[in-house]
């Protein structure tokens, strides 16, 4: 079991890995590292970088399983790759398809630094709309933090996922979508078809905090939005925080993505409660963080997320306090109605007071739609994400809300 340190929040995870056959995995490896490895196995530095473009390409692009495909190749190269190379993707433990069409995914993967270690199970929703499709993706196995109204805020934290494997539940989802070329769509009509890829949006927003594994995350967003990588727009491709200030400068700066901040409480009493990372990044510095955030213009805004919770955030006045709040902040308001899990301590607020919500802040100019729960019928709704490992006993969950 890996912890991560509260107060720096760095991870121990690394990039290259080596599998239990010494073959080093290529998902998730950036360029210079794959250039590195070609030239350590005798190649000149200039195949060595015609090399790894290719098989860039044959990765993100083509969504290759296998070296033979790679077909403008020599046979020499081939078989250099394959004595030296996997191409390692997630074992796909489930697939749930929901009523709406959302699926959800439970991937497993192997530590690739310590493959006798059990392996983990990570779960990944696609939900798909008319026009587009969005991929939630998962940074971590549990959750360092223990967010009051989150089911993943009950589970430990196991371990940071590698950015193979994050950069791996795309290649996944794109393959079992039918989003690679040659590929079949499933459930035509419920995903987009035609000329639109099936996976269009990326939202780090499925199990974990994702500034708590920076490194991985962010270098897995680098594939996602690389024009030779997986080629999602940084525009179409959104951090969610719980606010660790600390490091929101910086993913701004080193990967250019939208930002979302899980922000759903206007006053730092209830919000040191629901989130209690506020205890150590207060409301004010959250908010000048975002003020400040690389990029941030009205036509890049902000996404703040504010979960209904019945009777707890849900007054006029916390509506009212909302707006003063983000004045000045290039903002949209995302109101999440609460998705109950088993055991959860609330419940979601009245539609009513959802609408009574969401008009104060609409005429103070802020567009605020609240978000639709997609795929509750299998559990993959904002928030209910949750892969079999223990439940943090309340004592464990209150000696940990307290630093
Ligand atoms: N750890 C990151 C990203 C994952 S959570 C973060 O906290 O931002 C994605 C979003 O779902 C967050 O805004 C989170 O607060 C919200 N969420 C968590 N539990 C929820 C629940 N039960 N109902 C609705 N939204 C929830
Ligand atoms: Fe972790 Fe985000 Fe859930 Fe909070 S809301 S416990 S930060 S996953």
């Amino acid at each position: 079991m890996v912890s991560l340190d509260l107060a720096t929040g760095k991870p121990g995870s690394e990039n290259v890995s080596t599998s239990s056959s010494d073959k080093t995995d290529l998902i998730g490896l950036e360029r210079p590292q794959i250039e590195e490895l070609l030239i350590s196995f005798g190649l000149g530095e200039k195949e060595a970088r015609m090399r790894t473009r290719q098989l860039w390409n044959w990765i993100y692009v083509n969504g290759i399983t296998d070296f033979e495909r790679m077909s403008n190749v020599s046979k020499v190269a081939r078989e250099l790759f394959h004595s030296k190379f996997s191409l390692q993707r997630p074992e796909v433990i489930s697939e749930q398809v929901s009523s709406d069409g959302t699926r959800k995914w439970l991937f497993r993967f192997v530590d690739p630094a310590n493959p006798t270690l059990p392996p983990v199970d990570v779960e990944t929703v696609y939900i798909p709309e008319p026009s587009r499709g969005t991929l939630c993706v998962s940074s971590q196995v549990g959750c360092t933090l223990t967010c009051t109204f989150c089911h993943t805020g009950t589970q430990r934290l196991v371990r940071n996922l590698t950015a193979g494997e994050i950069v791996g539940q795309v290649v996944m989802a794109r393959e079992l979508l039918g989003d690679f070329p040659g590929g079949e769509r499933p459930m035509n009509g419920l995903v987009p078809g035609g000329e639109t890829r099936a996976i269009t949006n990326i939202v780090m927003m499925g199990m974990g905090e994702p500034l708590y594994n920076f490194e991985n995350v962010k270098n897995a967003m680098l594939i996602f939005s690389d024009g030779d990588g997986l080629s999602v727009s940084k525009r179409r491709i959104t951090l969610s925080t719980s606010g660790v200030v600390s490091e929101i400068k910086a993913i701004g700066e080193q990967a250019g993505v939208m930002l979302a901040i899980s922000l759903h409480a206007v006053r730092d009493d209830l919000r040191n409660e629901l989130v209690p990372i506020n205890k150590k990044w207060p409301i004010r510095e959250l908010l000048e963080a975002c003020r400040t955030y690389p990029g941030v213009s009205n036509a890049r805004r902000i996404t703040f997320e504010y979960v209904m919770l019945k009777g707890i955030n849900d007054s006029d006045a916390d509506a009212k306090e909302l707006v003063r709040l983000l004045a000045n902040i290039p903002a949209k308001i995302n109101l999440i109605p609460f998705n109950p899990w088993p055991g959860s301590p609330y419940e979601c607020s009245d539609w009513e007071t959802i609408e009574r919500f969401s008009d104060i802040v609409n005429k103070a100019g802020y567009a605020s739609p609240v978000r639709t729960p997609r795929g509750r019928d299998i559990f993959a709704a904002c928030g209910q994400l949750k892969s079999t490992s223990e439940r943090l006993s309340k004592k464990e969950r209150d000696a940990l809300s307290a630093k």
